[in-house]
C-alpha cells in the first residue's frame, strides 16, 4: 500500500496540530493511517476529541495508527498534564472499542473473522474467512485501557456502538465525556 493522497491525507490535514505533517506532503506524516476507509469516521471522532482534550500550551504527536490483528493501534506522544492523558486514554478506548465492532472496510456493524491466520474486522458482506466467535456472555465487552487518575489499567468494559460510549463504567469512573 503507497502512501497517496486519500481520504487519510484529508484526515491528517483536519487534524494538522495532532499530526504535524511535513509542510505540504500530508502523507510524509508519521500518523497516516495505516487502516482501511471504514475506520475514517471512528478516527475522525477520535481526534476530535483529543483536540477538545487539549488545554492551553498543550500538544501531541500521533507516532501511529494502524491496523493490527483485527483491531486499532493508535500511539502517540506529546506534554500534556496527568488529566488531559487520562482524557486522551479514554478517547482512545472509545476508538478501539469502536474499531473491534466496525467492519474497516465499510464502517457498518462487523465482527472478527479469520482469513488463513490473518484477523480482520468486517460486516457479513465484507468478511473472508471464518467469524471469529464471541466468548458466551462477552458481546460487546472488550478489553481495554481504562483510563484512571494514576494513568490507565486493563479491565473489561462494555461498549454501546450506537452511543459510542462505555455503559458500565460504573460510580468509580475518573473520566467523562465533561470535557
Ligand atoms: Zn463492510
Amino acid at each position: 500500500m503507497a502512501r497517496e493522497r486519500s481520504w487519510r491525507t484529508e484526515l491528517i490535514e483536519r487534524f494538522p496540530d495532532l499530526f504535524h505533517p511535513p509542510e505540504g506532503q500530508p502523507e510524509a506524516a508519521a500518523g497516516y493511517p495505516w487502516c482501511e476507509e471504514g475506520w475514517r469516521d471512528l478516527l475522525e471522532r477520535l481526534c476530535t476529541r483529543i483536540e477538545a482534550a487539549l488545554q492551553q500550551g498543550e500538544t501531541i504527536r500521533i507516532a501511529q495508527i494502524k491496523e493490527k490483528f483485527a483491531g486499532l493501534r493508535f500511539y502517540w506522544h506529546g506534554d500534556v498534564s496527568p488529566g488531559t492523558a487520562s482524557r486522551i486514554h479514554e478517547a482512545i478506548a472509545l476508538a478501539e472499542a469502536r474499531a473491534e465492532c466496525t467492519c474497516e472496510q465499510c464502517g457498518e456493524a462487523g465482527q472478527a473473522y479469520r482469513h488463513g491466520g490473518i484477523y480482520m474486522t468486517r460486516c457479513a458482506v465484507h468478511a473472508k474467512g471464518t467469524l471469529v466467535p464471541a466468548e458466551p456472555d462477552r458481546d460487546n465487552v472488550h478489553i481495554v485501557r481504562r483510563a484512571t487518575l494514576g494513568g490507565y489499567r486493563i479491565a473489561p468494559r462494555r461498549y454501546d456502538r450506537e452511543a459510542d460510549r462505555f455503559i458500565d463504567d460504573g460510580p468509580t469512573s475518573p473520566v467523562n465525556e465533561e470535557a
